[in-house]
């Protein structure tokens, strides 16, 4: 139970609850603990978010995990799929208002004023904030955003479909840009998890044909619902002999799977010429052949979400009916069990907790 309390004497600039809330944040065992925690005031240039939804993404699982070289904020609330109501607004906030529909996202904030950020290369800033990590997320009733990089959500859209829009949708839709493939050309995703299955109907919208690939029938399947013209198993047959004998190499491969081996795998799918990006965060490396890369002129790149245009323009494929996440309810309370399911791929779709 919360008391609501004027912080500012102005109408209109909303209000910070006074009280706690509930919120999952990291233990030194590498899981999470829901808890009380006390609700965040916004700074300057920061509105205070009523969270409705977030997703659940394995960017979490690895942050939860200590998968990475760079290791999150202490005590960390993670999650970046986070969708709610804006609150209140700190100093200075002036494109926002209380009501608003807003959502978190991996890119939290960027500086504005780097290389990267001037060539809208902002996803590259070197002092970037990421929410959910080295910010704290959505997994808890409110969280805070920056006013620059908080994700507008168009008007009626589904409160739990939309939350996956916010990384998987943005992260593979930029993805699928960065490979180059062309209205009628074939494009390899491999690993149909929560991205992939994401990028299977953006990939059907924006012209593409679909190969999907995962270790993984149910996955498949849900890939052939999606819109997948070929699906290759592999962990039951070849997918370099599997692609190249259906439609003789993909022009394009976006892999978004958690085992490093689908990386290596994802070589042997192209056709000359192609290009092949890389979602996937699995810790470790993969082979690749240097004489194949080079004869064959493939062209082997990592991107990462996206940009604040990316991300208007992956919400609006999404606005327009075009995208639909396959998606499970479940409470915050459940996150841990999630994870369980998550690390031993038994989740189809996406989990969206709800507030
Ligand atoms: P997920 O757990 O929902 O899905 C992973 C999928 O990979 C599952 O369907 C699983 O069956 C499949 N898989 C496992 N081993 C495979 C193999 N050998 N070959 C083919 N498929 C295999 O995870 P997710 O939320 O979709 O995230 C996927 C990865 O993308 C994670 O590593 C995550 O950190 C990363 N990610 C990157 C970005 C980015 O901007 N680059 C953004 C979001 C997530
Ligand atoms: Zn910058
Ligand atoms: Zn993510």
């Amino acid at each position: 139970m919360t008391i609501l309390t004027e912080t500012s004497s102005s109408t209109g600039r909303g209000t910070v609850p006074s009280g706690t809330m509930r919120a999952a944040v990291t233990t030194p065992e590498h899981t999470l603990a829901v808890q009380d925690v006390s609700i965040p005031t916004p700074g300057p240039g920061q509105a205070l978010v009523r969270l409705i939804t977030s997703g659940v993404c394995h960017t979490d699982l690895h942050a939860v995990r200590g998968d990475w070289p760079v290791a999150p904020k202490a005590d960390l609330i993670p999650g970046h799929e986070g969708y709610g109501e804006v609150v209140a607004l700190g100093e200075g906030v002036t494109s926002l208002e209380i009501g608003q529909k807003v959502g978190n996202a991996w890119l939290w904030s960027a500086c504005g004023e780097c290389e990267h950020c001037r060539t809208g290369w902002e996803t590259l800033c070197e002092s970037q904030h990421n929410g959910g990590y080295s910010v704290d997320g959505s997994f808890g009733e409110y969280m805070l955003v920056d006013e620059r990089f908080a994700a507008r959500i168009p008007d009626g859209v589904d409160p739990v479909e939309v939350a996956p829009i916010l990384c998987a949708g943005v992260t593979v839709y930029k993805g699928l840009k960065m490979t180059g493939v062309k209205p009628g050309e074939w494009v390899v995703i491999s690993g149909i998890g929560g991205l992939g299955h994401i990028a299977v109907q953006y990939a059907r919208s924006m012209g593409m044909r679909v190969v999907a690939v995962d270790i993984d029938e149910s996955k498949l399947a849900l890939a052939r619902k999606h819109g997948a013209e070929v699906t290759v198993n592999a962990a039951t047959d070849d997918p370099g002999e599997a692609v190249q004998q259906a439609i003789g190499g993909a022009h394009g491969v976006l892999v978004t799977a958690v085992h490093p081996k689908a990386f290596g795998q994802a070589l042997a799918v192209t056709r000359r010429g192609a290009t092949i990006v890389f979602n996937g965060l699995p810790p470790g490396d993969f082979p690749a052949d240097i004489f194949d890369i080079v004869l064959r002129a493939i062209t082997i790149r990592g991107s990462i979400v996206g940009t604040r245009q990316d991300m208007a323009e992956a919400l609006d494929f999404f606005a327009r009916g075009e995208i639909h996440p396959t998606v499970a309810v479940e409470p915050l309370d459940d996150i841990n069990d999630i994870f369980e399911r998550m690390e031993r791929g038994q989740i189809d779709g996406r989990i969206v907790m709800k507030y």
